[in-house]
């Protein structure tokens, strides 16, 4: 029932120290933490009745206290072109979110998101075009790893945090969801193979350099000055360019991790011979990786990528000038592809119907 529902808390976004502190309140031993934090992290349990190693009773009180939140799947895409699937999945209270599995030779690696919508409205990407629905708590972006996980049967190796949504925006719960992601007593992804993207919120961007964490931060740079940069991304305005340079050499010092640089190349836009110029010059001498992105078209937006010679005329003039820089490799472009397509698509054949 709905209404008993509301009540129950979330038990998988209790991080393993919660879990135990939590059993003990309810009259139980802590250790029991550990084994259900086992079940729900390590073993992927999406029920209590799984539970072998607890009493029935104890089961049963779970259930009444508890609940294992699960994410529905609504569709999931295989593309023909390359291994990649994306995913829409339903949340407890009806929001969608989508997350996409891209399987390379060293792993498989998960795109999730970490808000269902976004307030950013950066003007060339769909996830922001109905604002920002929710925060997602720790346990909906875990699941959507674990739920790929057991779809797919495969070890999820690798996770980026470039779905839908701006992490530095829902920083508490993103910062716990990297802690149990990366924790030995979940599943144990190494921290430096997370990477999460940013649009820049600088405050939050020198906060989790302080975090003592070892995962690489992304920055959606987009325009190489300030104008181009407001003219792209909103959040561009609260921010200078060069508070926002400041904030990665930062995360830099604090991490000894390379930040990387995206930058979405979009036709007439951002893409000139001055734009390169600019962006050598913002980017000569920091340690760093810019990854070019040629902009996924969204039906939304107007805007379109330029033709393949000149991105690559674009990435030969950086690399020239000693520039570390590649362009992203298109995945999933039969599949909707772009960030927020998919649940944009669904949104649209919902007001059809
Ligand atoms: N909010 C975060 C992460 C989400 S988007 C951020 O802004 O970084 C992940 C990356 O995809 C960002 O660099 C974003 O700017 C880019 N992106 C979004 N829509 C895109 C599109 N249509 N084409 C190319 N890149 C896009």
């Amino acid at each position: 029932m709905e209404t008993d529902r509301s009540k129950k808390k979330d038990i998988v976004s209790f991080d393993y120290e919660e879990l135990q502190s939590e059993m003990r309140e309810i009259g139980e031993k802590p250790f029991r933490g550990k084994q259900i934090y086992s079940w729900l992290h390590e073993k992927l349990a999406d029920d209590f009745s799984q539970m072998t190693n607890l009493s029935m009773p104890l089961r049963e009180k779970l259930d009444r206290l508890y609940e294992i939140r699960k994410a529905e799947l609504v569709t999931r895409q295989i593309s023909k072109k390359d291994p990649t699937e994306k995913y829409l999945f339903k949340l407890f209270d009806g929001c969608m979110i989508e997350s996409v599995l891209m399987k390379y030779d060293y792993g498989n690696s998960v795109c999730i998101s970490s808000q269902a919508g976004c307030r950013m409205g950066c003007r060339f990407c769909a996830s922001g075009i109905g604002g920002l629905v929710r925060n997602l708590t720790p346990s909906e972006m875990l699941g959507q790893i674990y739920r790929i996980q057991k779809l797919t049967g495969e070890r999820v190796s690798n996770v980026v945090v470039m779905g839908t949504g701006e992490p530095l925006d829902n920083y508490d719960n993103f910062l716990k969801f990297v802690r149990m992601i990366s924790d030995e007593h979940g599943l144990n992804i190494g921290q430096r193979s997370i990477t999460a993207s940013t649009c820049g919120i600088v405050p939050n961007m020198k906060r989790l350099a302080e975090e003592n964490l070892q995962i690489t931060l992304a920055l959606s740079l987009h325009g190489s000055n300030q104008e181009k940069r407001e003219k792209l991304m909103p959040v561009a305005g609260r921010y200078e360019l060069s508070e926002v340079m400041e904030a990665c050499d930062y995360y830099f010092e604090k991490t000894g991790r390379r930040p990387t640089f995206e930058y979405s190349l979009v036709k007439d836009v951002n893409d000139g011979e001055d734009d390169a110029k600019e962006l050598i010059l913002l980017l000569r001498g920091r340690n760093c990786h810019l990854n070019l992105i040629p902009v996924n078209p969204v039906k939304e937006r107007d805007f379109q990528r330029p033709d393949r010679k000149n991105a690559l005329a674009f990435k030969n003039k950086l690399e020239k000038n000693g520039i570390n820089v590649t362009i992203r490799r298109e995945r999933g472009s039969d599949i909707d592809g772009a960030c927020g397509q998919l649940r944009r698509r669904y949104a649209d054949a919902k007001k059809e119907k």
